[in-house]
């Protein structure tokens, strides 16, 4: 049996992050991943007609410019990233819209009355925006490398985290806003998780844009594999890891999987404490997807909506976290919270001339086996009307079916373990480092570690630099960059 110097399951963009940064330390590395094409949360496929490419799950990186692997991977250098016009859009009901621009002030602008309120409490983290990012991009139980910028965020979070979350609002547009970002977190709301999910995207999406991979994101996957490959890694797909045991000798493993897969596949090998630990972890709220492929642009009826690369629907503040909390006590919204992309706006490649891909996922109870199409289609026509009309074909992939393709997404949680506040700083235990498990050379590099879900490849790149230093006595960070 060949043996490697370590060994990734899992090649999702984390299990990635933890195998290009190996292999750029000079070790040799193999990635075993379950089903028949690498990428896990970031693929992209023809899931409705020919030529129509969709994002099959993340499509918005608003974490990729932010993160520090990705940085340190120069991906901007490897792959095209595009902005669109505006990071998000949020209608109302009657042709009202918040339109969330690069420019902050053309953002307040829009807002009316409450644009002033909007920006006092944006513009001090959009100002220090790499420093939000360095803060929410690592470990709670970090010591923050910027303590004002830390206290700034926390203050604003114990605001929009409370009850006290309208308390500077007079009108709906700005708080809708804040809560169609909010509903990231996939939790009820207000809370300190949903908080943080808000008022860091929404400053990325003033200080940098969301952007849009061309070709989908599929494109970060690509740039990965092809950086592992040039540096003697190997891949190794239709490989599903069930025991450690199966394994070729390695000196350490590295698994992209949830806390109850490891329990499961290093069972042989946890002593009994951490595995009650792990069994302990709690899983979240779920997401139920539908792509379409459609003949037009979706018939906004707020004009701008037409630049917004996200729109996110539902409606108000108080709407938006009522069908939150619908989800939570496990039932099915009325009028759910969808989240859409339109990334043929920008990317002409996702579609054939003139047409259009809509991408959208709505929240469910955990473990749901409804089919969402016509809840995401009635959503959007509530503010497109004639939405229908421009549908060429469509495909759902239910929650349930959601950890069939993926075993990382329990019973369709997408975030790999509730994002409350408990569970970022107990993800999945409490420890300064928590990527690295009682068992000798055994790590966990998934979202279900700091800094938790999103494709910013950090918790990979956290597993393999403790990986590094305790294995293999290597202390500095390998050289990502394009060489
Ligand atoms: C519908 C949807 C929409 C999303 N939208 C966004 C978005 O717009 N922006 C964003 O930043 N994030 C988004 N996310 C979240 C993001 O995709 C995930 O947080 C991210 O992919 C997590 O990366 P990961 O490497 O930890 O795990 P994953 O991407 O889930 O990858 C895990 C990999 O491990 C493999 N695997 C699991 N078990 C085994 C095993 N036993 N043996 C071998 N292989 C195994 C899986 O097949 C998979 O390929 C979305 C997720 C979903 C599902």
């Amino acid at each position: 049996m060949t043996s490697f110097d370590a060994i990734v399951v899992g090649a999702g963009p984390n299990g990635l992050a933890a195998a290009v940064t190996l292999a750029r330390a000079g070790l040799a590395v193999q990635v075993l991943e379950r089903n028949a094409t690498p990428g896990g949360g970031a693929r992209t496929a023809e899931l409705t007609l020919p030529a129509f490419q969709h994002d099959v799950c993340s499509a918005v990186h608003a974490m990729a410019l932010a993160s520090r692997f990705f940085r340190e991977f120069q991906l901007e250098r490897r792959i095209e990233l595009r902005l669109p016009p505006a990071s998000f859009g949020h209608p109302l009901d009657g042709g009202r819209a918040g339109i969330a621009y690069r420019d902050l002030d053309r953002t307040i602008a829009g807002l009316g009355r409450d644009g002033a309120a909007y920006g006092s409490l944006l513009r001090p983290l959009v100002e220090h925006a790499d420093e939000v990012a360095s803060f929410t991009g690592s470990h709670l139980l970090r010591v923050p490398d910027h303590p004002l910028t830390a206290a700034r965020f926390g203050l604003a979070a114990l605001e929009q985290g409370s009850p006290l979350w309208n308390a500077r609002f007079t009108d709906e547009v700005a708080p809708a806003m804040l809560t169609g970002v909010a509903a990231h977190a996939i939790r009820p709301m207000p809370s300190l998780s949903t908080a943080g999910a808000a008022l860091s995207l929404t400053a990325f999406a003033h200080a940098r844009g969301w952007p849009i991979p061309v070709g989908g994101s599929q494109a970060i996957i690509d740039a990965m594999v092809a950086d592992l490959l040039a540096h003697g890694g190997e891949l190794v797909t239709d490989a599903e890891v069930t025991d450690l045991e199966e394994l070729p000798p390695a000196r350490a493993v590295l698994l992209d999987v949830t806390p109850s897969a490891l329990s499961r596949i290093a069972r042989r090998r946890l002593p009994a404490h951490y595995l009650r630990a792990l069994g302990r972890f709690a899983y979240g709220d779920a997401a139920a997807k539908v792509d379409f492929a459609l003949s037009a642009p979706v018939p906004w009826r707020h004009p701008a909506l037409h630049d917004a690369g996200t729109v996110h629907l539902g409606g108000t503040r108080a709407e938006i976290a009522s069908a939150e909390r619908e989800v939570h006590r496990g039932r099915h919204a009325d009028s759910p919270y969808v989240l859409a992309s339109q990334p043929s706006i920008v990317d002409e490649s996702r579609a054939p001339d003139g047409r259009q891909v809509l991408w959208a996922y709505t929240h469910v109870p955990a473990g749901s086996t409804i089919d969402q199409t016509e809840a995401v289609t009635r959503q959007v026509e509530r503010f497109a009307p004639g939405f229908r009309d421009v549908v060429l074909a469509s495909s759902s992939i239910t929650a349930i079916e959601m950890q069939h393709h993926n075993p990382n997404y329990v019973l369709g949680d997408i975030a790999a373990g509730a994002a409350s506040f408990g569970q970022l700083v107990r993800r999945p235990v409490v420890s300064t480092e928590p990527w690295r498990t009682p068992a000798r050379g055994v790590y966990l590099a998934s979202a279900s570690t700091p800094p938790g879900p999103g494709v910013h490849g950090l918790a990979g790149w956290y597993a393999a630099l403790s990986a590094l230093r305790h294995e293999f006595g290597v202390r500095t960070r390998p050289n990502l960059s394009i060489e």
